[in-house]
């Protein structure tokens, strides 16, 4: 069995682009390896959040977790800020790190551009990622393909911690979907769609209701044609809607485009938002039911005591191969 971390952020309404590149996955993975899903809200503030819609969020994602078909029986689910070796493991690596090698992270230039001030946690959210990951000496990591070049760091990191203190690391691997592993916004397709993008009719939010899926996706950007055809270079808006319809309507692209040759984006959206609702429609009532019951604080408690005996061995291993005096 391998082991297996990923986390999602906080920082806004889930979207089916998490849902498509990142949280299936995660479903999927829970039954053959061990698996570590957190919420990760210590990264979710790397940018300015409200204190309130930070305590909803947290509980938010915790629940759709559940919903989406995650079980706490199987893997362990956890909120970061309730682990506290996440932090402190966090500041060895920032150590670790080099400015200029974090300085090329794409996120980092992307969520920095155009700000007046830009938050030091911005810039060094990839070494707190790196020991979220290497805390639990995780083999694999689903993600989307947005955090492939993080995910390229936290392996430079630890072969860097290995050579310099000894080997003890796992280098991790990515874990990325062929199909749906860069979902773009509704509104641009040259942008991933984003929880955090202030334009909510860029993202399709795992929690909207069926009118509100129903109308972003009708006023989707789309090309002047009328030709249903996957070409992502020269149509990326009909190829992104295509690539949602394939993981929601389980069916391949050259059968998408068979299905509407010669009738236009008209059919082909009204479809789509209807393959998106029955989708989400199950999630969203097995969402509102955990919420209502109240049981996310007994798994998330038992979350944080599992992932807590495992973060805190592997810390103390890490600190004393760095030399750090133990206390007697
Ligand atoms: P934010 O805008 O706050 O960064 P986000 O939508 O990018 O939010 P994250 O919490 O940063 O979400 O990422 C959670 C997971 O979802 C990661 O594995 C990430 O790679 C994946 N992911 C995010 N956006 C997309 C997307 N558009 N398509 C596919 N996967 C995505
Ligand atoms: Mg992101």
């Amino acid at each position: 069995m391998k082991k297996v971390l990923s986390g999602i952020q906080p920082s806004g309404q889930l979207t089916l682009g998490n849902y498509i590149g990142a949280l299936q996955n995660f479903v999927k993975l829970q039954h053959t390896e061990v698996c570590f899903f957190m919420i990760v809200d210590l990264h979710a503030i790397s940018v300015p959040q409200d204190p309130a819609n930070l305590r909803e969020q947290t509980e938010a994602v915790a629940a759709l977790f559940i919903a989406a078909g995650i079980d706490p029986s199987k893997a362990t689910v956890f909120v970061q800020s309730h682990v506290r070796e996440h932090a402190e493991l966090g500041w060895l690596f920032t150590t670790l790190a080099n400015m200029g090698e974090l300085e090329r992270m794409t996120q980092f230039k992307d969520k920095s551009s155009g700000k007046e001030s830009v938050g030091a946690g911005l810039f060094v959210y990839p070494t707190l990622m790196a020991a979220d990951i290497l805390l639990y000496n995780a083999d694999l990591v689903p993600v989307g393909d947005d955090q492939k070049q993080h995910l390229e760091l936290t392996r430079d990191l630890a072969h860097r911690f290995n050579t310099r203190f000894g080997s003890y690391f796992t280098v991790p691997e990515p874990y990325i979907p062929k199909v749906g592993a860069r979902i773009m916004s509704l509104d641009d397709a040259s942008k991933k769609m984003s929880k955090s993008n202030p334009n909510p009719g860029s993202f399709i939010a795992l929690l909207d209701p069926p009118d509100v899926i129903r109308k972003k996706i009708s006023r989707a950007t789309t090309d002047s044609g009328r030709e249903v055809k996957y070409d992502p270079a020269n149509k990326p808006e009909i190829s992104n809607l295509m690539g949602i319809y394939s993981h929601c309507a389980n069916i391949s692209i050259p059968e998408i485009e068979a299905r509407y040759e010669g009738q236009g984006y008209g059919p082909f959206k009204k479809d789509l938002a209807e393959h998106v609702v029955s989708v989400l429609e199950p999630l969203q009532n097995k969402y509102h039911d955990i919420r209502n019951s109240g049981e996310i604080h007994n798994i998330l408690k038992q979350g944080a005591e599992r992932a807590t005996a495992v973060a805190s061995r592997t810390l103390a291993d890490a600190k004393d191969l760095m030399g750090f005096l133990r206390p007697r």
